[in-house]
């Protein structure tokens, strides 16, 4: 019959956590190997606290026990007739005595499986700049690359230090005896290989620089500033580690007569004092070409054009901004004399004086307007 595993450590059933944690370091501490050397009957208890502790630190485990009592562990994971071993004891103390014993790596769990770190290679950065145009429509951009990639002829094996784990287990004496700390392994840098034969031009990890045009595909839409990544267009890892990204950063070239603002544009047009007065077509830019857009007579020098879904792509998907003309009707600053006379002769004519109509609005409402 065994113990009862409330009696091996000296608690009551009702005991918190924290009291169990407690009693089980009293006990560790009390029965430890080191302190009793050749005597059975401390190893023994040393033992049984540990199994206790196993079982009552886990609130699962816990709630089994408490219920069914040892059945909970017969036949299905339990300790069998063994108990622990001495290593699965060690391991446990990590959580008893706070870890950090060791510098670093911290205590492995349980059933010691390890984790394994993937190795990634670094990400490369590098700027593409694009035109008004090639935001407006999305581009491909081919860019030739640096990066480092596997040397052809690198061959890899198991790293012996860690059986290619990537872990090292490092026991250290402590006064509570053997500690056991896990920390990346120290010669492989945790990627469980090493270089077994490499070319005479390939780095230490096996690497070498080679130039590679990589294809982006840009989005419409996008902005000054953005970053895109490209996934595995990086370094390459050593082994059998992923490659890292390249992180495109997108930088928009000013363009000559369109600005930007959101997804909308602006373009100034300039406009004669006969056009304005007697009404024309001009040809604008847009990010699509060309536009030849009309001038009614009589247009108002402040007047807005608006030219629906001639602006940039939302990069969101959701529709198009605009594409807004300012008219600006351009005032000679010099007339010869034929010139000046025609405007003397016109200068006390009424039909010539200011009469803004309603229609007309102000620069203010115009303002208003642009951004509703
Ligand atoms: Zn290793």
């Amino acid at each position: 019959m065994k113990e009862d595993y409330y009696e091996v450590l000296g608690i009551s059933k009702g005991a918190t956590a924290a009291e169990i944690k407690k009693a089980y370091r009293k006990m560790a501490l009390k029965y430890h190997p080191d302190k009793n050397p050749d005597n059975k009957e401390a190893e023994e208890k040393f033992k049984k606290a540990a199994e206790a502790y196993e079982v009552l630190s886990d609130a699962d485990k816990k709630a089994r026990y408490d219920q069914f009592g040892h059945q909970a562990f017969d036949g299905n994971g339990g300790f069998g007739g063994g108990g622990m071993n001495m290593d699965d004891i060690f391991s446990q103390f990590g959580d008893i005595f706070g870890g950090g014993f060791g510098g670093g790596g911290g205590f492995s769990g349980f059933g010691g499986g390890g984790r394994q770190r993937v190795a990634k290679g670094s990400n490369l950065r590098i700027r593409v700049t694009l035109s008004l145009e090639d935001i407006a429509n999305g581009v491909e951009k081919k860019i030739k690359v640096k990066r480092k990639v596997q040397a052809p002829g690198t061959t890899y094996k198991t790293c012996t230090t860690c059986n290619g784990t990537g872990q090292v287990t490092r026991v250290t004496n402590t006064i509570l005896g053997r500690m056991q700390t896990s920390a990346a392994c120290p010669t492989c840098g945790g990627a469980g290989q090493v270089i077994d034969k490499k070319p005479s031009d390939a780095d230490a990890q096996g690497l070498k620089v080679t130039e590679e045009t990589v294809s982006v595909k840009i989005p419409a839409g996008v902005v000054d500033g953005m970053q895109l990544k490209v996934t595995g267009k990086g370094n390459d890892a050593p082994g059998n580690g992923i490659s890292g990204d390249l992180l495109v950063a997108i930088q928009e070239e000013e363009h000559s007569t369109l600005k930007r603002e959101g997804d909308n544009l602006h373009y100034d047009m300039y406009i004669s004092l006969p056009d304005a007065v007697l009404g024309n077509s001009k040809e604008i830019d847009t990010v699509t070409g060309k536009v030849r857009i009309k001038i009614e007579p009589g247009v108002q020098s402040g007047k807005i054009l608006r030219l629906r879904g001639k602006g940039i792509p939302s990069i969101n998907g959701y529709g198009k901004g605009d594409l807004l003309v300012h008219v600006n009707v351009w005032t000679p600053k010099t007339l010869n004399k034929k010139q000046k006379a025609f405007f003397e002769s016109m200068k006390e004519d009424e039909h010539f004086e200011p009469k803004p109509e309603s229609s007309d609005k102000s620069f203010f409402e115009k303002v208003k307007d642009m951004f509703s």
